[in-house]
């Protein structure tokens, strides 16, 4: 997707600080983060959110980078959040399905 902001990141059109790689996943520091640790974790597969996913495995292979992230970035033992926005209520800006990873201080629930 050419006009896409995050396939244009995982094809290094964009510039980002990579956090993980693999053949299926890409992972880079949120430009805005939230708090200490602010990960984001696409499919380099594009698909436009959590909505539009048929590929049941490529879930499973982003939670499972997020779990290796996490743990890559210290968060395991006070622990980390894994967050999925989608459509226009739950806040997503850009239409690239993506995994935010949070950590590095104690997060409210419920969010705003
Ligand atoms: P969402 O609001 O769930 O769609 O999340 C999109 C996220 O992408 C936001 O947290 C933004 O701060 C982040 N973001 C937007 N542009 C960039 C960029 N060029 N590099 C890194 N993160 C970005
Ligand atoms: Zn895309």
């Amino acid at each position: 997707m050419a006009d896409c902001l995050f396939c244009n990141i995982v094809n290094g059109d964009v510039p980002s600080t990579k956090v993980y790689e693999d053949n299926n996943v890409y992972a880079f520091r949120d430009i805005s983060p939230q708090a200490p640790t602010h990960v984001v974790i696409v499919p380099k597969e594009h698909f436009a959110s959590l909505k539009e996913v048929d590929n049941e495995a490529i879930l499973g292979k982003l939670l499972m980078a997020a779990q290796k992230i996490a743990k890559q970035e210290g968060l395991d033992d006070d622990g980390y959040r894994v967050v999925i926005n989608t459509g226009k209520d739950g806040g997503q800006t850009v239409d690239h399905l993506h995994l935010h990873l949070l950590g590095g201080r104690y997060l409210e629930w419920p969010p705003g």
